[in-house]
């Protein structure tokens, strides 16, 4: 997947204040969804006649080349273009009657594809889904809650959704961890963890007030991301191991097992994604699962230290102590 460039790079140094492509590129950049290059000429048109339709064909194919748009051929005869700027990657669903997409992007497909190119040995660059059919407007004449371009505030309203989900299952896991916990200094790591928790689930919920502040119909859209396998799960696992019995020790192997996943999973969604406010939140909260991990780590290894200490004293005491009928 390749990263967006900067576009502020890409215009010629030095150059014209706005060149026809810069005029080209700026009424693209403006559009959301899936416009078709003769819908582009007739916006471009609109604001400038000059402009040749050859022109807006050719800026298009270099916009395509750089990474600026995607080409999407949704079975019409003709291609459209979408910009990927602050534009996640996504798979599509077509209605046949209105022709109009909507967006959606799912982990379990994403994972599906690269463990069938993997056991291939196939070198992936792109994946295509899309989904045809009949949309729920042109079936039951409802209204769509999700216009044309919206996925960048469904894809931050989803990333939040899942980060807050997970913050609440680590809250829970790390509360009930610390009250299980018998070595004094482990209790106070978990209870500082479900504290840390605890703080940045109300900072997640702030971001997803804000959301809806600008967009009050944000919650009745559909769902963008579909992640299944998404990190909670692992720490309403983790909870439930708790919840059999387990020592300290193995409360922490628990802990450092769920921090782990939740890491890796949000770094490599986050890593993957286009530069978006969605890619942030995965970023950011990656960081501090990272800044847990970490801590866990810490504490585990001085566990198992203080615990070799006590035991070798144990042993250094019974060695000590004469035992009656003990052959020397
Ligand atoms: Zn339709
Ligand atoms: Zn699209």
């Amino acid at each position: 997947m390749p990263t967006l460039p900067d576009i502020k790079r890409l215009k010629p140094a030095g150059g014209k204040r706005s060149s026809k492509r810069e005029q080209i590129l700026d009424v693209f950049l403006r559009q959301e969804g899936h416009l078709s290059a003769d819908d582009l000429v007739d916006l471009i048109r609109r604001e400038d006649q000059r402009i040749s339709r050859a022109t807006v064909y050719r800026t298009l194919q270099w916009m395509v080349d750089a990474g600026i748009a995607r080409k999407v051929d949704f079975g019409e005869g003709r291609f459209r273009f979408e910009h990927s700027y602050r534009h996640p990657r996504h798979y599509h669903l077509i209605c046949k009657t209105c022709n109009r997409s909507s967006e959606f992007l799912s982990s379990d497909i994403e994972a599906l594809v690269e463990e069938v190119a993997a056991a291939r040995n196939f070198a992936s660059s792109q994946s295509v889904v899309q989904i045809y059919g009949t949309c729920e407007e042109c079936r039951t004449g409802k209204k769509s809650a999700a216009p044309d371009g919206y996925t960048e505030q469904l894809f931050a309203r989803d990333a939040l959704r899942i980060a807050i989900a997970t913050e609440r299952s680590g809250l829970e896991f790390y509360s009930r961890a610390a009250r299980m916990t018998k070595d004094a200094r482990g209790r106070n790591v978990f209870q500082r963890l479900a504290d840390e928790e605890r703080h940045h689930l109300s900072e997640l919920e702030n971001k997803y007030k804000e959301l809806l502040a600008r967009d009050p119909q944000l919650e009745s859209r559909p769902t963008f991301l579909f992640f299944k396998g998404a990190a909670n799960g692992l720490f309403a696992e983790g909870a439930e191991l708790l919840a059999r019995g387990v020592n300290d020790q193995q409360a922490l192997m628990i802990g450092i097992r769920c921090e782990r996943g939740s890491h890796r999973f949000f770094k490599k969604y986050g890593e993957r994604f286009e530069d978006s406010d969605g890619k942030q939140i995965f970023l950011e909260f990656a960081d501090e699962e990272r800044a847990h991990l970490d801590l866990l780590i810490r504490e585990y290894r001085s566990l198992v230290k203080r615990q070799g200490r006590s035991r070798k004293a144990a042993r250094s005491v019974s060695a000590a102590t004469p035992r009656s009928g003990a052959a020397r």
